[in-house]
């Protein structure tokens, strides 16, 4: 997904008023910078940004945050601002690995995580968005009676993201190994970049709905 060498986007993203760009001095005050008191989403690692714009865009009275490790794919969605402004969504350029900095205990009403790096190597296990390394750090900023949808076409981490809820202490409400054939599941779906990539070619998309 890391788009290489988009010449400015770093100055782009840093006069960008879409992006929070001290998203450390917002923690515990996330619903005051958007003005109102509705619930906060947000998506982590939502590359250019076609699911979360979508859902924002549906959900006028729900604020959301879209997360992104890297300048030269957050540039998609800032552009996609720039040609549909929303007021209910802003941008954060940074590593999930500080989301706590970010977020407050609890301030956090829903987490999406869509089409997660795969990591496939064992000892980078702890960098995949849905290990309990993760889990552990989204436990604390999401609302008790919070949850967190997971969507991929990556069978081997979709085996590997419900193996951990165990031992993080996280339940499934749901669990589907082809989302796509369920009539019910799919009410409402919207397709990430990566969802309709690889959906298209053939492969099956594995989604979980948990909670503590
Ligand atoms: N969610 C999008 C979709 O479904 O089309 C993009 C999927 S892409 C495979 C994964 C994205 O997550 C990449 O843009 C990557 O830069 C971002 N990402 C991976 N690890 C991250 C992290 N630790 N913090 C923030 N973003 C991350």
């Amino acid at each position: 997904m890391r788009l290489r060498n988009i010449t400015g986007s770093r100055e782009v993203i840093g006069e960008s008023i879409y992006v929070v760009h001290e998203p450390e001095e917002a923690k515990g005050k996330w619903r005051e910078l958007f003005g109102n008191g509705n619930e906060l989403h947000i998506e982590i690692g939502m590359g250019k940004g076609q699911f979360i714009h979508a859902l924002a865009a549906q959900n006028p009275d729900i604020n959301y945050v879209g997360i992104e490790k890297y300048s030269s794919v957050l540039l998609r969605a800032i552009q996609k601002m720039e040609q549909e402004e929303l007021p209910n969504l802003k941008f954060i350029r940074m590593d999930a690995e500080d989301i706590e900095k970010v977020f407050d205990t609890h301030e956090v009403d829903k987490i999406y995580l869509n089409f997660s790096d795969p990591w496939p190597k064992d000892r980078h296990a702890k960098r995949r968005l849905p290990s309990k390394e993760f889990l552990g750090r989204y436990d604390k900023i999401l609302k008790p009676q919070g949850n967190l949808e997971f969507k991929t076409d990556n069978r081997p981490l979709f085996d590997f993201a419900v193996e951990q809820l165990p031992e993080a202490g996280w339940v499934a409400d749901v669990i589907t190994y082809d989302l796509h054939s369920d009539e019910k599941l799919m009410v409402g779906n919207i397709m990430t970049e990566y969802e309709e990539k690889f959906s298209s070619i053939g492969n099956p998309i594995c989604k979980y709905i948990i909670h503590r």
